[in-house]
């Protein structure tokens, strides 16, 4: 079976909590905090892999989870960060935020990429110590690591695709372009996808051609197989549009010509806009008249001509020398500009709980959780907007309201302070 999309589940490894621990030795009285921090989460890391041609894997395993940090502990010992997590895909894979459906990364580039971080350590005590603050009871916990659903999307790199009306020839023409070298007839795509072939020009010369079937039959609506196959074409470099130039069918080639360029643009302007190639398929058995008509309509259009019979291979070893020719001349095969951002956090609204214990005033919860994760204590600036960011959210107001005195104590989220307006 035909697997090229798969969606997992992946869960970058959680940051290691940070220690509260003080310093410990003979004749010291009360040594200075020392709790160490917090190893990192492990990292998802997808990794392209030229040997893997296909998503199978991914049918089997769906979950994907990385090392969490380890926590810190005393004389400032930091946590083992988590090991990244390494998934290979296959070349070409295309990354997608399954949420979103929007394009993280394209695997083309032979980069690899982190489909989620891990969560950072938290610090350990020793971090905030301050000349008021000398013995800091607090450390921070890690942070999580990033968990998401991805969908592997792996879309064959299809050189040229062929396009035209039912029974014109492209199926012939694949099979004769592809057989030619009977050693690449085993090529691993060959079973899988009997519409991909790959023609063996010479040496460093291949390209894979895939049929597109199924293009009049409202293949850009969506319909059947066409439009799933139409993925895999999306990024090939030059179309050949094969028209029966024998009349056989008791078609007009010119019209039909006419007609696949407009359904080609239905589905995709960009597609219909590649370079293309006009052949003439089964010249054995039409006129020079009707051949030579056909040609001049379509040089008039701007377009190379090829006429050839791929039933008796008439010019096709010809066509097919110029079509890597021409590759050799167009750009690499598109790749996609991600256009994923990354979720901003939704700033939390709900207002902190407050309790007050004979001037032992404990604040928890709500938005000002979020801001103590996010503040950096050890810095003078990052205190200075906790504090700026609590004062214009009006906590001060409201402890004020609810009878605090100058000096009493406020714990913030673990984090003790002693109040001044
Ligand atoms: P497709 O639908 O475009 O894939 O067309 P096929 O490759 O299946 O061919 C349709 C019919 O045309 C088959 O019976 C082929 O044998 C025949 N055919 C293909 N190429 C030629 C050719 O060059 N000359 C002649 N006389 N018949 C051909
Ligand atoms: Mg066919």
């Amino acid at each position: 079976m035909f697997v090229d999309k798969a969606t997992i589940e992946i869960k970058a490894g959680k940051g290691g909590n940070g220690a509260v621990a003080f310093h410990r030795e003979k004749y010291v009285a009360s040594g200075g905090p020392d709790g160490g921090d917090g190893g990192k989460g492990g990292n998802i890391v997808l990794v392209p892999d030229p040997n893997m041609s296909t998503l199978m894997d991914f049918r089997y395993k769906r979950k994907y989870v990385a090392k969490n940090g380890m926590d810190g502990s005393g004389k400032r010992c930091s946590g083992k960060d988590g090991d990244d997590l390494i998934i290979r895909v296959p070349v070409g894979t295309i990354v997608r935020d399954t949420k979103t459906g929007q394009v993280m990364a394209d695997m083309s580039t032979g980069e690899s990429f982190i489909a989620a971080r891990g969560g950072n350590g938290g610090w350990g005590n020793a971090h905030f110590a301050t000349p008021t603050r000398q013995a800091p009871r607090f450390a921070k916990p890690g942070l999580p690591g990033v968990e998401r659903e991805i969908t592997l999307e792996l879309k064959l790199l299809a050189d040229v695709g062929l396009v035209g009306f039912p029974n014109v020839g492209k199926s012939t023409l694949l099979s004769v372009v592809s057989k030619a070298r009977p050693k690449i007839a085993n090529y691993h795509f060959t079973t899988l996808f009997p519409n991909l072939g790959v023609c063996y020009v010479g040496e460093g010369q291949s390209f894979v051609m895939a049929d597109i079937p199924g293009i009049i039959d409202g293949a850009n609506e969506g319909a059947g197989l066409g439009h799933d196959f139409l993925r895999h074409i999306d990024r090939c470099r030059l179309l050949v549009h094969v028209v029966d130039v024998s009349g056989s069918e008791a078609r007009d080639p010119i019209e039909d010509f006419n007609s696949i360029n407009s359904e080609l643009k239905l589905y995709s302007e960009e597609l219909a806009s590649r370079p293309m190639i006009v052949v003439g398929n089964k010249c054995d058995i039409a006129d020079e008249e009707s051949i030579r008509r056909f040609k001049g309509y379509v040089e008039s259009q701007g377009y190379e001509f090829f006429a050839i019979s791929a039933a008796t291979h008439l010019g096709v070893s010809e066509l097919t020398v110029h079509i890597a020719q021409r590759l050799s001349q167009l750009p690499p095969i598109i790749t996609y500009e991600p256009d994923f951002v990354e979720e901003t956090v939704d700033l939390n609204e709900e207002e902190p709980e407050i309790t007050n214990d004979n001037g032992y005033w404990t604040v928890e919860g709500g938005w000002v959780e979020q801001v103590v994760n996010s503040t950096n204590f050890s810095d003078y600036e990052s205190r200075m907007y906790f504090d700026k960011v609590l004062r214009n959210r009006g906590l001060f107001d409201k402890l004020e309201e609810l009878g605090i005195k100058e000096k009493d104590t406020v714990n913030v989220c673990g984090m003790e302070f002693e109040y001044t307006r």
